[in-house]
């Protein structure tokens, strides 16, 4: 019978709920944000035979994963591009059933300059081992800067590659529990047409109401009224899969106000920032071969990584991460752009610069509904996120990557944590 339901309302443009004979103003379940945390908790939902309504701010599906396919005639991943523990994540068996081109790739450095310099990539490799041993092996939770030293270059590379550039803050921001907590990620795949392909496909059919921020979520009396700019609805539980960011900028409004204890834990849990500066080469490929990964290091935290024509695409990925990320998310496209091509310049010489045709800078840190890249606890308050987990009133449930246990800051992870939360909704609605 929910097949037959779910097939006939697939079709709907619009709006829709879900599921068993409640109005649809009245869903067992609202879930807010259809992101990959929200596609899994209305998946799992529909699946437990809940009524579900998905209400996503913007004007599509996929949150942070989003492959845009428009721009450089080829796919693009605006947001997740890397399958992490491939082998043991929700989007992986999926995409092969689905007929999607995976393909392995470990993000182990291959080519890296210290400044104009090259030097042996073998070196930054290892001492980024080095470093990620001895955070963790730090017996207290303090900030990554204090348990390592970065005054070689080799090291200074090293721990921008490990914090900025992967957990997506600087080592003074980094927490040794929060890195020491998360899983080894590899096997790492990438995906030919997009990590965000996968996850939009995976959300297809899902009714899901778009354009439509969730604004207030009053639990002041039995359920929950969730009010939207088209009206309010009346579910029994409301899952919420917003980032950190959006909490903290108090975009949902909640009433009563939510307890100090969560309210403290969405502030301990800080959005970081990677921005990613596509650049388009013609008639050029730098002697590297796809996929190839490429460091420019220089003092003072202005590294580049770039993954270099991914699936024989024209385009060298550059990555920014950590504060340099904000900064560059704030000066704009154009002076992203010119930072990277500058990159470019210092490694394989002034002719590098006409030979790129067009550049991009991904929006997070501007977008108002993602407000960074994904959430780092900060030094000292790795036990927020156990904080955050925690169900407010028995009808608020909170999901997302930051709440993903090992897998924090992944997609997959995400997908994970609204599993999890429909699961905890139906147990607590049975
Ligand atoms: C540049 C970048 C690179 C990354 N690389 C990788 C990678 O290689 N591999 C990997 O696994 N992960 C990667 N990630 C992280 C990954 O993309 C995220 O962890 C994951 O997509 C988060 O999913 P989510 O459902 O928790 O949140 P989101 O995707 O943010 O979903 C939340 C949704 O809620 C919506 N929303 C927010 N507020 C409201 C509101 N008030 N009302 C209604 N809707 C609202 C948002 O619009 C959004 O769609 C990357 C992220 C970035 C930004």
């Amino acid at each position: 019978m929910m097949l037959t339901r779910r097939a006939a309302l697939a079709g709907l443009a619009g709006v829709a709920t879900l599921g068993a004979l409640r109005r649809p103003s009245e869903p067992d379940v609202v879930i807010v944000g259809a992101g990959s945390a929200g596609i899994a908790a209305a998946l799992t939902a529909q699946a437990a035979g809940l009524s579900v309504l998905v209400l996503e701010a913007m004007d599509r599906i996929g949150g942070r994963a989003f492959t845009d396919t428009a721009t450089f005639g080829s796919p693009f991943d605006v947001g997740c591009a890397w399958l992490h523990k491939a082998d043991d994540n929700p989007y992986t068996a999926y995409a092969r059933a689905e007929g999607f081109t995976l393909q392995a790739h470990e993000y182990d450095l291959e080519r890296v300059w210290l400044g104009p310099e090259p030097t042996p990539a073998h070196l930054v490799n290892e001492a980024e081992e080095a470093m990620s041993e001895a955070i963790m092996a730090a017996p207290a939770d303090v900030a990554a800067s204090t348990v390592v030293d970065v005054a070689s270059p080799v090291n200074e590379a090293a721990g921008d590659y490990l914090g900025a550039l992967d957990m997506a803050v600087d080592l003074d921001e980094l927490s040794t529990f929060d890195y020491a907590n998360a899983d080894d990620l590899a096997p790492n795949f990438l995906c030919a047409q997009g990590y965000g392909s996968i996850v939009a496909h995976r959300g297809r059919g899902l009714a899901v109401r778009l354009n439509t921020p969730v604004r207030h979520i009053r639990w002041d009396g039995p359920g929950a009224v969730v009010e939207t700019d088209a009206g309010s609805i009346r579910p029994r539980a409301v899952i919420v899969t917003a980032s950190t960011g959006v909490l903290a900028s108090g975009a949902i409004r909640f009433t009563p106000d939510l307890p100090a204890a969560t309210q403290e834990a969405v502030a301990d849990i800080p959005m970081g920032m990677l921005a990613k500066i596509p650049l388009q080469i013609r008639d050029q490929r730098f002697g590297l071969e796809p996929f190839t990964d490429v460091l420019l290091a220089r003092r003072g935290r202005r590294d580049l990584y770039f993954l270099s024509f991914p699936f024989a695409s024209d385009l060298m990925v550059g990555f920014v991460g950590g504060d340099l990320g904000w900064e560059l998310s704030a000066a704009g496209e154009a002076a992203a752009v010119d930072f990277a091509t500058q990159g470019l310049v210092e490694m394989f010489g002034s002719s590098a610069a006409s030979a790129v045709v067009k550049g991009g800078l991904t929006p997070w840190a501007s977008n108002p509904w993602t407000r960074g890249a994904y959430a780092a606890a900060s030094p000292g308050r790795y036990a927020a996120r156990e904080a955050l987990a925690r169900p407010v009133g028995d009808r608020i449930f909170f999901a997302g990557e930051a709440l993903a246990g090992g897998l924090i800051q992944t997609c997959g992870g995400a997908f994970r944590t609204g599993a999890a939360a429909a699961r905890a909704v139906q147990a607590v609605l049975a």
